[in-house]
């Protein structure tokens, strides 16, 4: 029997992903920047952790409290009471970051509610077209095969995002990372801005559900 789904506090989100994340894979985030990625992962970590459960949350792009107060507000000390945060600053610490996630989601004393992995491929974009670029690619598949395995094992949901890439023959955004990537994820959601604080998830692949897309909207205090 599938296990419950961890609703992301979001209505329409969750309508289109038939109640929240999958707890038993990855669910992957791609859009341009400023889509509403990294607000999606807060208002689910301000969630998780408000329910008493920890969420390891490993941030390559510099989480500020700010964003988390918004969101969180006069409880903000409950949600960083149940906050493990890694900031790595390269890929070699990024890989260590994520064997430490998956450590501490096993360890039964400390009951870990959700993975974050905000931006999964900062530091990999950073090493296209350099020496590093293939070390930086098998370090990104290394480290989803990792969560996936983690994430299966102990039954709790993961969140990664992924930049995209503007395909010059049609102009179409994709995610970084080539097929592996998207093969890993259980689910995909490509979130696309509109005007003002408007934005669309679309759900590009997931295990029972159609193609869909629903609306949501960025507030002072998280989504809505
Ligand atoms: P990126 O790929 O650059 O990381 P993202 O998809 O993670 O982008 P978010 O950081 O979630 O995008 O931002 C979504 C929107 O939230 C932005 O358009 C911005 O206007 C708004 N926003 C609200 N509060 C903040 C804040 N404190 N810092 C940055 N952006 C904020
Ligand atoms: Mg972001």
């Amino acid at each position: 029997m599938p296990s419950a789904r961890v609703p992301t506090g979001v209505r329409s989100l969750d309508a289109l992903l038939g109640g929240g994340l999958e707890p038993d894979g990855l669910t992957e985030l791609y859009g341009e920047g400023g889509s509403g990625k990294t607000l999606l992962c807060l208002a689910v970590t301000v969630r998780i952790a408000l329910a008493g459960r920890w969420v390891v949350y490993v941030d390559t792009e510099g989480v500020s409290v700010d964003r988390l107060e918004a969101m969180a507000g006069e409880r903000l000390t409950e949600v960083l009471d149940h906050l493990l945060l890694a900031t790595p600053k390269d890929l070699a610490a990024q890989g260590r970051a994520v064997a430490t996630a998956g450590a501490l989601a096993r360890d039964a004393g400390r009951p870990v509610g959700l993975i974050v992995l905000d931006s999964a491929t900062f530091y990999y974009r950073l090493a296209l077209s350099s020496p590093e670029e293939d070390a930086g690619r098998l370090a990104l598949v290394r480290e989803l095969a990792e969560l996936m395995a983690t994430s299966r094992a102990v039954g709790v949901p993961v969140l990664f995002t992924n930049q995209v890439w503007r395909r010059p023959s049609d102009g179409s955004l994709e995610p970084l990372g080539g097929s592996f990537v998207n093969h890993a994820a259980k689910t995909i959601l490509r979130l696309d801005r509109l005007e003002g604080a408007r934005r669309r998830a679309l759900l590009v692949k997931h295990r029972a559900l159609a193609e869909a897309s629903a609306e949501f909207r960025i507030t002072p205090t998280g989504l809505t």
